[in-house]
């Protein structure tokens, strides 16, 4: 196996998505362990409904190394005045007013991370699998309650998913129902193009995804079941706010948010 593995890589050498060295052959997936060290995981105190850290505990990739050096996050010096303590939710939260319960949210958007999701989101991510699995079993102990869920991706309209040819976030859901012990569902449609967020302020996010989504016809609510809404980033957190309340006044109990990242 190994001899296959090693002619495998001779014959289709694999670098680092990231830093582009060359990958060792007994290495899975894309990342090399050094590019991996760079994440910065939402770590210690964190909100309570989008999963940010608000302390920096936010801790690079190898657990309990490298602890970054100021002790307050980017996060906590900009709102510094928010007292810190379990349960809290972040000022972006607490203007948002949420539909959904809470949020997991598993590393900052910066540098490695970002282009993470970048990739994952524009260049065909299917490749990245083993290394979404990898981030996954790095941060087990956060999704463990996560299991027998059901899973939501966000869902795109269909001309961006028929250009793009597929949904990041089907990919995200699909690998973390796989890898925590869950379901996907696709409950949401998108009833209308919404042009892209990412030049938008905050109010034009929550204007321009309003009324945006709905219930798939014939799908059924199980008012039992735990809903864990997914995307690939939490950034306003307008989209996530807009499906949590269609699956909330159609029934759910518990909407739950999901994101690879948040910034
Ligand atoms: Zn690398
Ligand atoms: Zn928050």
């Amino acid at each position: 196996m190994l001899l296959f593995d090693h002619l495998l890589d001779f014959i289709f050498p694999r670098d680092c998505f990231y830093c582009k060295k060359p990958l060792h052959f007994r290495q899975k997936g894309f990342i090399c362990d050094e590019c991996f060290e760079k994440f910065i995981f939402n770590r210690g105190v964190c909100c309570r409904c989008c999963g940010r850290a608000l302390m920096t505990e936010a801790v690079r990739g190898k657990s309990n190394e490298g602890i970054t050096g100021t002790g307050l996050s980017r996060n906590a010096v900009s709102e510094p005045h928010i007292v810190v303590t379990e349960g809290v939710c972040c000022l972006n939260c607490t203007e948002l007013q949420p539909f959904f319960d809470n949020g997991i949210s598993l590393f900052a958007f910066t540098d490695v991370g970002r282009a993470f999701v970048h990739t994952l989101k524009y260049h065909n991510g299917t490749w990245l699998r083993a290394d979404l699995q990898h981030l996954f079993v790095h941060e087990k102990v956060r999704l463990e309650d996560l299991k027998g869920a059901v899973f939501v991706p966000v869902p795109l309209h269909f001309l961006r998913k028929w250009k793009r040819g597929y949904n990041q976030s089907d990919l995200i859901a699909n690998a973390l129902a796989k890898y925590v012990g869950g379901r996907v569902q696709r409950l949401l449609r998108r009833k209308r193009h919404t042009p892209s967020q990412t030049s938008l302020t905050k109010a034009q996010r929550k204007e321009n995804v309003r009324g945006a989504f709905g219930l798939h016809r014939f799908v059924e609510i199980d008012r039992r079941a735990m809903y864990v809404l997914t995307d690939d980033v939490f950034t306003t957190g307008s989209t996530l706010n807009e499906c949590a309340r269609v699956l909330k006044e159609n029934g759910a109990t518990v909407v739950r948010v999901f994101t690879l990242a948040h910034g």
